[in-house]
């Protein structure tokens, strides 16, 4: 190996170590075909979560409530637009529910949009996307591979305002909320879409493919004109509960960081 290789691979692992923790240590496993099917439990209850199937057949009459929907044409529109659209929507359950919605934040021309599921609890206080715990190990994980919020990133998520009892966002919610993300994808033209966890990997590529199928390879997302090449990782949420997926997603960051560097 060169030594520019291994200076490289040192210099990853060096920063990659305060997120990986003791999962980077252990031993890689190769079987990654459990799902990240994380049940939600409050006050001791399991919460129901929706199928990907669900998503799928929403997904597929998304064109029909695009092509119903008022939108701006794109030269007329905006972040700020978008922003304060998302704000005062009640397009569906989650706009009464909601104390804040956390239209998502960043630079305004993305090396990287990352794209997660939906707000939780902090972000619904705050109105802020990934503010958490599971969203301060975005941040680690985002400046292992030199990425941030405050200088070269987008953070949304696919819907806009928090489901209750951290359930998984329902299909027509998530339909509900296509238009704010895919106005916001228009406008920020990110060079990169980076998918955390399954629901947006599932949404964002319409499949019910396992997610441990769809990650550690770059696919394509389309809309309009744009072809954005797109990376799948697990969620943050799920490598703060499971310390095996860390090695995999540390995987698709590097993988993701080698395409930017191309
Ligand atoms: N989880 C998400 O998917 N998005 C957030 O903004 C916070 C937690």
């Amino acid at each position: 190996m060169a030594d520019s290789e291994k200076q490289k691979i040192n210099k990853f692992i060096n920063l990659a170590g305060d997120f990986l923790g003791s999962g980077y240590r252990g031993e890689y496993q190769e079987q990654f075909e459990i799902d990240e099917e994380i049940p939600a439990i409050e006050n001791g209850s399991v919460v129901e979560q929706p199928k990907a199937a669900e998503y799928l057949k929403v997904a597929e009459q998304l064109s029909d409530a695009e092509a119903k929907d008022n939108t701006p044409p794109e030269s007329d529109d905006s972040l700020e637009l978008i922003a304060s659209q998302i704000n005062s929507c009640r397009n569906c359950p989650l706009g009464n529910s909601r104390l804040n919605a956390a239209p998502g934040e960043g630079v305004s021309s993305p090396l990287v949009m990352v794209i997660g599921e939906g707000p939780g609890k902090e972000e619904d206080e705050q109105g802020r996307p990934f503010v958490g715990r599971a969203g301060q190990l975005l941040d680690k994980m985002l400046s292992a591979i030199d990425l941030s919020r405050e200088t070269n990133c987008f953070i949304a998520n696919i819907v806009k305002c928090r489901p209750p009892e951290n359930r998984d966002p329902y299909p027509e919610e998530a339909a509900a909320c296509a238009q704010f993300l895919n106005r916001q994808i228009i406008q920020l033209k990110p060079k990169f879409i980076l998918a955390a966890g399954r629901i947006a990997a599932q949404t964002l590529l319409k499949t019910t493919e396992p997610i441990g199928k769809l990650r550690g390879k770059f696919k394509e997302f389309y809309i309009g004109d744009l072809i954005i090449p797109t990376i799948v990782t697990y969620h943050p949420a799920a490598l703060l509960r499971f310390e095996e997926y860390k090695r995999p997603a540390w995987e698709d960051l590097k993988l993701l960081r080698s395409k930017i560097d191309e």
